[in-house]
């Protein structure tokens, strides 16, 4: 009887948290045009806090863009983007929508971590120095605080021995890492992935996703776009399928990649298994 009270307590608990906590990441409508083309048409998207999301897609589908979307780097022409509960790079005036100025976007993006493909590390600072600029060029830390919060960050992704290298002197698999740690230097509410294993050669591969597998368990807010599907199955809360600009479909793995309802996911995914 005492047992059960307790797990009934517990229950409640959990319920009042979902309802009064703001998703970490709300994709509103999202329309975006280049030009004549439509390369985001009407993306609805809810991430809760600590919920790993990955996105999988063809090439050409909007995967980038809608990253760069819920980052504010790409305004869409429709719709908007919050992060936890707050509008990234408008503020909501009647029923319309207002740019915010390009120094309060730049703050609110430092509360989104970005990993790129191509790690895109500043090649004439060490490695202790990639992640220890932003937090000082924000004004966040001081110099000898962000070296220290470098130092443990860089240990965290198995690199404690490499702070003093140059890029040029690490692996594609250890490049990619201090970009992992740069990313968490800002202590981000949600880290955006664009296809972060993709420019390794294959032996690299598992070393990051490691790293990546770590910060999932630890309860980091992430959106991962990746074609590794064993990955996917194995970290994913959600799982959302984008093809020429819309959600086809989304769930968890074991719906979406082992019992794809549409015929898109199905043909995509027996071509990428
Ligand atoms: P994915 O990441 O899924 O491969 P992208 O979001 O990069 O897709 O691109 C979606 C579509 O938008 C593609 O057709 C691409 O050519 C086009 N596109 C992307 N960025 C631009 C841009 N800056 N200007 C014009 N077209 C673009
Ligand atoms: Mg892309």
């Amino acid at each position: 009887e005492t047992t059960e009270t307790i797990e009934d307590t517990r229950t409640t608990g959990s319920v009042e948290t979902t309802e009064t906590r703001p998703a970490a990441v709300e994709v509103h409508g999202v329309h975006k045009w280049y030009g004549a083309h439509q390369v985001l048409n009407g993306v609805e998207l809810t991430v809760q806090p600590g919920e790993v999301t990955v996105i999988l897609g063809p090439s050409g589908s909007g995967k980038s863009t809608l990253l760069r979307v819920i980052n504010h780097l790409e305004k869409p022409e429709v719709g908007y983007v919050s992060v936890n509960g707050e509008p990234i790079g408008v503020r909501r005036q009647g029923a319309r929508l207002k740019e915010l100025s390009e120094r309060a976007i730049l703050g609110q993006r430092g509360r989104i971590g970005f990993v790129f493909q191509n790690f895109n590390l500043f090649p004439h600072l060490t490695a202790l120095d990639n992640v220890a600029a932003a937090p000082v060029a924000t004004g966040k830390l001081t110099k000898p605080q962000a070296q220290g919060l470098a130092r443990e960050l860089l240990g965290r992704v198995g690199l404690a021995d490499k702070v003093g290298a140059y890029p040029r002197r690490l692996s594609g698999g250890q490049q990619q890492r201090v970009a992992i740690a740069r990313a968490l230097a800002l202590r981000p509410g949600v880290i955006l992935f664009d296809e972060p294993t993709s420019a390794l050669d294959p032996e690299l591969v598992g070393e990051v996703l490691a790293v990546i597998k770590d910060l999932a368990g630890s309860g980091t807010t992430l959106i991962i776009v990746t074609h590794e599907i064993g990955f996917a199955r194995e970290v994913a809360d959600q799982v959302v399928f984008l093809d020429e600009g819309r959600i086809v479909e989304q769930g968890p793995p074991t719906e979406v990649l082992d019992h794809p309802e549409h015929e898109r996911t199905r043909d995509f995914l027996s071509k990428v298994l």
